[in-house]
């Protein structure tokens, strides 16, 4: 997702430290940040945040965390959880590769892949959110039996999910090659997934556990 630059984002961000967090201040501290101990379901690639805020607001027993590295994108999120007073949800400004520096092993009981950027070129298949450099990140923050959930319009980086999940070792589940054909009622649409759809483009869903 490219977004213009705006040269206030990082003052914006800053006055919303509350609920967003941009340096390393929060590293370690996410059970804390909430102040409760309901479980913690993080979103990598949060986008402008649709899904993560609306999961929020129908799940108030959740703590949720939307993980975007673009503050450009962030902004989004923030102004929906501040005009929506969205008590449950925080925000992390950072790459996915430095995940498990800022939670605990074990501490997350879900993460979600929503549209993650496809990466067609075979020499970047690192930088897809699926490759096994970033999958052991998941595995080190995810409690025993915490799942990926991960949904995707593309077929490539669909199948290349599979084949490097399973051969990290993942058992995947309610693999689903056409979740839009009798929607579950409780999918909550990104913006990218209301996107490609209206387009006609087939959305892909798969659940892993390691
Ligand atoms: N999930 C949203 C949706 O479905 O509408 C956004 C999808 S967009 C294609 C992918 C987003 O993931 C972008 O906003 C991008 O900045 C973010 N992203 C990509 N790689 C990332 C990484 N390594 N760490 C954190 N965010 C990342």
């Amino acid at each position: 997702m490219r977004m213009r630059h705006k040269p206030w984002a990082e003052d914006f961000l800053l006055a919303h430290a509350e609920i967003v967090s941009v340096d390393d201040a929060r590293k370690g501290q996410m059970r804390e940040w909430f102040n409760n101990d309901q479980p913690i379901h993080i979103e990598v690639g949060s986008g402008m945040g649709r899904f993560i805020t609306e999961m929020a607001k129908a799940h108030p027993d959740i703590n949720y965390i939307g993980i975007e590295r673009d503050k450009n994108v962030m902004i989004r999120i923030v102004e929906k959880a501040v005009e929506q007073n969205i008590r449950n949800l925080r925000l992390l400004t950072l790459d996915a590769e430095h995940l498990a520096d800022f939670f605990s092993p074990g501490e997350v009981d879900r993460v979600y892949l929503n549209f993650s950027d496809p990466w067609p070129k075979t020499r970047h298949a690192k930088r897809r959110l699926t490759h096994e450099n970033f999958l052991k990140h998941y595995e080190k923050i995810l409690k025993k039996d915490g799942e990926v959930h991960f949904k995707t319009d593309n077929q490539h980086l669909f199948e290349f999910s599979i084949e490097s999940m399973s051969q990290y070792g993942m058992k995947l589940k309610n693999i689903n090659l056409d979740l839009h054909t009798d929607e579950p009622e409780d999918n909550i649409r990104t913006e990218y997934e209301g996107k490609f759809s209206s387009k006609g483009f087939r959305i892909n869903r798969l659940e892993a556990v390691f």
